[in-house]
């Protein structure tokens, strides 16, 4: 095998590549340098104290915003290449807000079939399929009548997650999916991440569900001021951590 071979098979492999990522709001520099790798299948889980640039990360990922230096691969594609067409990469990209931002007009029906129609051009009755398919995946058969004022959080949520896979993802990005849920409901919402993680989406997840992280996560990173403080497995980072800077924020949130 060639050494070109082996270069592909490794890019194959890779679901996302962040390398020297910077990122400034006017004045303030948010990213210091973060390198990332996600592994196809891998769930890589981000924690750290608020502020530390967990948000902004993500959404550098799929490029809502856009980084001031370094560079986003995802799915062999580079989204920081100014010539490569954003929104096509971005319909690979699922992601699942601490809000659930759900149309409040439409109904879950029409929430899961209007980017589906929209962007990916599918017929209605494809859209339809697709849509009712994900909204069972989340648990919510029987749903797709309700309007999202008349769900609870926490199916709110699902259906958010159910829209985002009813584009077919490569990857899904979850910004601290269950932070915004009363208590009690935030277990239905990590049941179906864990089932989505067994069934081999990839996954790049903020969460504050340490439980979760060290559960799910193949890999988790700790974040602080906008650089990645240390990361490995979570028997590791989460089990016994290095650095003083992790260890105290972990003994703030267990
Ligand atoms: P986290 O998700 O870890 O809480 P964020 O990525 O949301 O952190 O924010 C990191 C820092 O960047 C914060 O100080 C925040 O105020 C700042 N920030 C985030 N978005 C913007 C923006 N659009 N304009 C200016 N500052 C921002
Ligand atoms: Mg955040």
């Amino acid at each position: 095998m060639s050494g070109e071979d082996l270069n592909t098979d490794t890019a194959a492999d890779l679901a996302v590549e962040v390398t020297g990522l910077h990122k400034s709001f006017g004045p303030v520099e948010v990213l210091r340098g973060i390198d990332l790798e996600v592994n196809r299948g891998e769930v890589v889980c981000v924690i750290g104290p608020s502020g530390s640039g967990k948000s902004t990360l993500l959404r550098c990922v799929n490029v809502l915003e856009e980084p001031t230096s370094g560079t986003v691969v995802v799915d062999g594609v580079e989204l920081t290449d100014p010539d490569v067409d954003i929104d096509a990469a971005r319909t690979k990209i699922g992601m699942v807000f601490q809000s659930f931002n759900l149309f409040a007009h439409l109904n879950v029906l029409n929430n899961l079939t209007i980017a589906q129609r929209k962007v990916l051009k599918r017929t209605q009755a494809q859209a339809e399929a697709t849509g009712l398919a994900n909204l069972e995946r989340v648990g919510l058969a029987g749903r797709e009548r309700a309007m999202p004022s008349e769900l609870s959080g926490g199916q709110q949520q699902r259906v958010a997650i159910a829209r985002a896979l009813s584009m077919d993802p490569d990857v899904m990005l979850f910004d601290e999916p269950t932070s915004a849920l009363d208590p009690e409901l935030v277990g239905d919402v990590l049941t179906v991440m864990r089932r989505l993680a067994d069934e081999g989406m990839t996954m790049l997840v903020v969460t504050h569900e340490m439980q979760f992280a060290r559960e799910v996560a193949d890999k988790v990173l700790f974040m602080d001021a906008g650089v990645v403080v240390e990361q490995g497995p979570p028997e590791q980072v989460i089990g016994d951590p290095r650095e003083e800077r992790t260890r105290t924020f972990l003994r703030r949130v267990l």
